[in-house]
Parts: C-alpha cells; sequence; structure tokens
C-alpha cells in the first residue's frame, strides 16, 4: 500500500537544498502501489509529479499537489552468456549505487557514469552522460506505467529517441508515464572508453586500467570540479551545452579565437555553456543567495538559504548576457518547478 504524508518538507528531497513543501507526498513501493495511487488520483482534482532523487529538479514556489516518489527496488537478472549479462533494475534503485554494484561484479559499460547522483527511473529521461557515454548505449528498454490508463508499456531502446541529455520521456510522454524500471545489457569482456577530458592522464596514477580503476578515476575528478549537494546545493550543469551551426561557430571564432567547440556533425558544433558563461563574467558571482561555482561556471549553487526564484532570477541574468555577447540562447537543463 502506498503512504501519504501532507505539508511533507522538500529540503532532503532536492539536491539544490531548497526549502519547498509539497501539498502531499506518496511514497510507493511498486507497481501495485502507483496503480492503487492512480486509481483514487483518477478525479485529478490536484496536480501530480514525480520525484526520483530530487538531483535535476529546482522547485521555485510550494507545490500544492501530489509528488509521488517511486521506491520501487530490485536489480533481477533477465539473461546471462559468457559475454554479456541483462539486469532488470527497479525505479527507485540509486544510480551510483548501481554503478558501484556492476564494477565489482566486473561488468562494463556504465562506469564512465560514477557518481552521477539520482535514481535509476530517471537515468532514461535525459539520457544521462559523462566522460564519452551516454545511458542510452547500455539500456535495452524502459517499463513504465501510463499515468491515464495505468497501462503498463515497454519501450524498447529504439523507441526511446535518446538524443543528447534528450528522450521521448522528457518530450512526448513528459508527464504522461511514470518509469518503474530500466533494463540494462553490461559487457563481461568491458571495452573501456577512456579518451574524454582528462580520464586518460587521471588513470596514469592508477597500476592498472580496470572498472574499478576507471570509476576511481571518475569519482576522483568529478569530486575535483563538482560541488558535493550535501555541502553546497546544486543540480550538477544548470544549461546544456548549445549546438549552433558551424557558420555561426566560424563567425563566433572571429572575435573568439579561442572559443573552444566539438564537432557533431558536418554542420552542427557544440559549445561549453561553462566557457561562455565564464567568458561573460559570471564565474564565481553571487546573486542574492545564489551563486555560480568557482570552479565550473555551469553549477550554479545555493550560497545557504536562496529561493528557487533567486536561482532562477540568475540563470536568466545568465542567459540574457549570453544572447547579448554571443547571440546563443542557453537552454535550463534543469526541471524548473
Ligand atoms: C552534482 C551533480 C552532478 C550531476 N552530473 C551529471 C552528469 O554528469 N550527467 C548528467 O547527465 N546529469 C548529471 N546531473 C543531473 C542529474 O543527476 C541527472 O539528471 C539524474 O538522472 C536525475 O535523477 P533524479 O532521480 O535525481 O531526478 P529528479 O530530479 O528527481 O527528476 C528529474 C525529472 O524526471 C522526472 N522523473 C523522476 N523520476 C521519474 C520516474 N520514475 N518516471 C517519470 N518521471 C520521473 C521528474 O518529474 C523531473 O521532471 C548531476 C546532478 C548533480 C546534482
Amino acid at each position: 500500500m502506498f503512504e501519504i504524508k501532507e505539508n511533507f518538507a522538500l529540503k532532503n528531497h532536492n539536491t539544490f537544498g531548497i526549502n519547498a513543501k509539497t501539498k502531499y507526498f506518496v511514497f510507493c513501493n511498486s507497481e501495485n502501489d502507483i496503480k492503487e495511487f492512480l486509481n483514487i488520483h483518477k478525479n485529478k482534482d490536484l496536480p501530480l509529479m514525480i520525484l526520483g532523487g530530487g538531483s535535476n529538479v529546482l522547485f521555485t514556489r510550494d507545490y500544492e499537489g501530489y509528488i509521488l516518489h517511486p521506491k520501487i527496488k530490485g536489480i533481477e537478472t533477465i539473461y546471462e552468456t559468457k559475454d554479456e549479462i541483462e539486469v532488470r533494475v527497479g525505479a527507485g534503485e540509486d544510480w551510483d549505487e548501481f554503478v558501484g554494484f556492476c564494477v565489482e561484479n566486473g561488468w562494463g559499460g556504465v562506469e564512465n557514469l560514477s557518481l552521477i547522483p539520482g535514481n535509476i527511473g530517471t537515468s532514461p529521461i535525459q539520457n544521462i552522460g559523462a566522460y564519452g557515454v551516454e545511458v542510452k548505449d547500455v539500456i535495452t528498454n524502459v517499463e513504465v506505467i501510463e499515468i491515464d490508463s495505468q497501462k503498463r508499456i515497454c519501450y524498447k531502446n529504439e523507441e526511446c529517441e535518446f538524443g543528447y541529455r534528450d528522450s521521448i520521456f522528457k518530450r512526448k510522454l513528459k508527464g504522461k508515464q511514470i518509469i518503474t524500471y530500466v533494463t540494462f545489457r553490461l559487457k563481461k569482456q568491458p571495452i573501456f572508453k577512456l579518451d574524454y577530458g582528462n580520464l586518460n592522464e587521471k588513470l596514469m596514477e592508477y597500476n592498472e586500467v580496470n572498472l574499478n580503476s576507471i570509476r576511481q578515476a571518475v569519482i576522483a575528478i568529478r569530486e575535483s570540479k563538482l560541488p558535493k549537494p550535501e555541502e553546497i546545493g546544486n543540480a550538477g550543469s544548470f544549461f546544456k551545452n548549445p549546438v549552433i551551426t558551424k557558420h555561426k561557430a566560424d563567425q563566433l571564432k572571429e572575435r573568439w579565437p579561442e572559443i573552444p567547440n566539438y564537432k557533431v556533425n558536418n554542420n552542427l558544433v557544440k559549445i561549453p555553456a561553462g566557457w561562455l558563461i565564464e567568458k561573460a563574467g559570471f564565474k564565481g558571482k553571487q546573486m542574492g543567495n545564489a551563486g555560480v561555482h568557482d570552479k565550473q561556471a555551469l553549477v550554479l549553487i545555493n550560497q545557504g538559504n536562496a529561493t528557487g526564484e533567486e536561482i532562477v532570477h540568475l540563470a536568466r541574468n545568465i542567459q540574457q548576457a549570453i544572447i547579448i555577447l554571443f547571440d546563443i540562447k542557453l537552454e535550463m537543463e534543469v526541471n524548473v518547478i
């Protein structure tokens, strides 16, 4: 049976540490709990949102509705050969604990995604990625419950419309479905991906290159760059890295010869949003209780008692400055509620 709490404080349920409340918070331990709750929520007297680990949301006010928190646990082997294994994982499992479990078992594919906060059920939504790997590379299917019909639907990888920090769950299906299980295919003879950023260089500090040393190296790099949410409230990268035409990038290079850019295809390039924000002079800046991290300009932080509105105000100021300076519109990666 699901459990409902009224006037529930969200401070410990969002990594920005915003002091907001929700009218109702609903804990669901199983698919049945979710269906039972949806059954009584049918008349939709109040709005409904889903919350996993709260590491990609920003509350700008109290939520006058139901927040459903899927806590479905469990890692079940679907099939196994000498080369690979497929596991079906409950939406409520912690992402990084799952990565640790895979590494301990010698299953490769997610080690580069170590230390990303959040839950399993959220990992496909923005196709989490880091150090040259995206979760779409290992997902075989995503199971959901449709909110209106309470039907179970299983989406195969190719039906998920995965893209850069993007999927069908973030677009067409946003707010319509609750992800309950994700199935991953992992390799027992892993192929390492080490050519991103300074991962290769960091690995020189370890005796051997294996799943465990890659995980440790990724954790060490991330800890040196990103603030820990338990210490400084944040939601990781606040903006997406903008993708612009090559023609526009060439024009920008005339004024900013050092502008970094990464080829997406023959016509498009990706520009690091952190570089743009730093160039616009925002790195380490503070506005009220909101700020821009002094080591990583892409991360907006709660300096203590920031409200969600203060963070959004800072974000809008940054967006405006980037338009004026570079004629580029930065898109928010974080879900502003
Ligand atoms: C310090 C830090 C570093 C980060 N680094 C990275 C990184 O390297 N790469 C990266 O890709 N991301 C990164 N992130 C962002 C974040 O960790 C991911 O987006 C993560 O997948 C969010 O998971 P969550 O469970 O916390 O999602 P939440 O914040 O709880 O939810 C995010 C969105 O998904 C919806 N949702 C949640 N669960 C479900 C469900 N079961 N069914 C349907 N909808 C649901 C919510 O309604 C909301 O719209 C970072 C965040 C932080 C704080």
